[in-house]
Order: C-alpha cells, then structure tokens, then sequence
C-alpha cells in the first residue's frame, strides 16, 4: 500500500492518465517534480496551461494552430491545387521534414475503424469533401499503411472520385503497419514521389 500525501497522490493520478505512463514511471515523474526548483515548476504548469489555452485546430485544414487559418493555409506559396490527407497532426510535421512536398494538408483526426466502432462521421470527412472544388486539382492520401488506413484511403477515393478529383495513394515505402511518424524522412519522400493513383 501507498501512503503518499494527498496532493502526491493526485499528481501521480494526473501522470498516470498521460498515454503510455503507467503507475510506477508515473510515479517516478512525481518524485522528480518534487526534486525540482519552484520556478521550474511553475514554467512547466504554465507552458501546459498556455498550450491547452492558445492552441486550437486550423478551420480549414485541421491542423494545431496558434492563428486561424494555420500557417501552411495561409502561405501564398504553397500550392492549393494538392491536399494532403492524413490521419493526425504529428503526421504533418513528418511530411513538412521532408520538404518536397509543397501543397495543404488535410487532417482526419482518426480513421475509419469498423473493429472500433469509428465510421466516416466520425473523422472530418465532411471537411475534406467541403474543401473540394474546381481548384482542387489531386488529394494524395497520407494514412497510415495498416487496415484502418487503407480502409480509410479506400473510403475516400470512393466518395471522392464522382467529384472528378485525381486521388492518390502515397507509395508503400513505408512498411506495413508502420506509421508516417516513424518513417524517415528518405522513405517518406519516396513514398511520396511513387504515389499511385487509386
Ligand atoms: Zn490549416
């Protein structure tokens, strides 16, 4: 049995619901806060604060922006004839590494997941048909290569296709069930530049 001070115990609760920390490193993180200046602390408290607070989704795209539209969105130079599609945030800063590609993002915010219970509502699919219009001339579609998001890529060069949009699947450089933010960033540009139309 633990016998931790109260407020011990709350911050040991507050990392334990962090995702891939359990209860003991949890714990260890807590110890170390406790060893930490005050001033530090405090740094640390605030920049969670500021960032919850001032960080929010871009409108248009999706992505994580201090300003609406982001960015990439608002960059006269990038080519808005192309949209990327893929799953989460952190996917874009993995295509944004590898600097060949010069077009927008769009971002799910998930895939479709019959297994979990995830269909097309439930992802901003709605958002990326809405974005399609004469100017749109290819959406390249980023997902994952696992089941959900060749299932989502599927899903979406169905609905997207009657719209008379060119649609292409990134190449399989990428091992399957490997995800975009563990590519490096050679693979990605190959995947990228050995797009498939679908
Ligand atoms: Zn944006």
């Amino acid at each position: 049995m633990e016998f931790y001070p109260v407020a011990i115990e709350k911050l040991i609760e507050e990392f334990a619901k962090l995702p891939g920390i359990g209860y003991k490193t949890a714990q260890r993180l807590t110890l170390h806060v406790l060893n930490l200046p005050q001033d530090e602390v405090k740094e640390f408290a605030h920049a969670l604060v500021k960032a919850r607070g001032t960080i929010k989704y871009c409108s248009v795209c999706g992505n994580f922006t201090d300003t609406d539209p982001c960015a990439i969105c608002n960059n006269p130079n990038r080519n808005k004839s192309i949209i990327c599609v893929v799953e989460e945030p952190r996917d874009i800063i993995s295509m944004e590494k590898v600097k060949e590609f010069n077009g927008v993002y769009h971002v799910l915010h998930g895939t479709i997941s019959p297994m979990a219970g995830r269909g097309p509502e439930d992802i901003k699919l709605r958002e990326l048909v809405r974005r399609i219009n004469g100017s749109v001339k290819e959406v390249i579609v980023a997902t994952n290569p696992n089941v959900e998001g060749e299932a989502t890529a599927m899903y979406i060069s169905k609905i997207l296709k009657p719209l008379g949009v060119k649609i292409t699947r990134i190449a399989h450089g990428i091992p399957v069930g490997g995800d975009l933010e563990y590519a490096d960033e050679v693979t990605l540009a190959k995947a990228l530049e050995g797009r498939i139309e679908i």
